[in-house]
């Protein structure tokens, strides 16, 4: 079938919009000097959703595979796990929900609060979890996964 013919179906157009979406990269922001490009590719195998370069997202985010993971299937509902390069979703999630909570982790788990620097690292301290950023030196308590 066409791409003109498919996107005539509803069904066809939401694939097709899929398929736009995971091509275009997703700004995170600036680290430093260093601007953070996401390019997630994702894999819809029937009930499944595969994350083919998860790893390399949260390398990218300077955050341990497991942690965004946690963080997904949490918020999204959806049990996930990471297997080697992979993030493998019990479930559908489309690109454009995937994106948008690469988003919100980003707001909660990368972002320092106070100048907007992405150069942070998680810090444990007894019980309590607080995100440092090396910027400006704030250290801000954030919720434990
Ligand atoms: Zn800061």
């Amino acid at each position: 079938m066409s791409w003109e013919n498919l996107i005539r179906t509803k069904e066809g157009y939401v694939k097709v919009l899929d398929k736009v979406l995971s091509t275009l990269p997703q700004t995170i922001g600036k680290a430093g000097d260093r601007l953070i490009v996401l390019k997630p590719e994702i894999l819809h195998e029937s009930r499944r959703t595969i994350v083919t370069n998860f790893k390399e997202l949260a390398e990218k985010l300077n955050r341990e595979p497991a942690h965004l993971a946690k963080f997904i299937s949490k918020e999204s509902g959806k049990p996930g796990s990471v297997g080697g390069e992979r993030l493998i979703i019990q479930g559908r999630l489309t690109n454009e929900e995937f994106r948008r909570l690469i988003e919100l982790y980003v707001r909660e788990f990368v972002k320092c609060p106070v100048c907007g620097g992405l150069d942070t690292k998680i810090v444990s301290e007894r019980r309590l979890r607080f995100l440092v950023c090396e910027v400006c030196g704030a250290k801000s308590p954030i919720r434990k996964l």
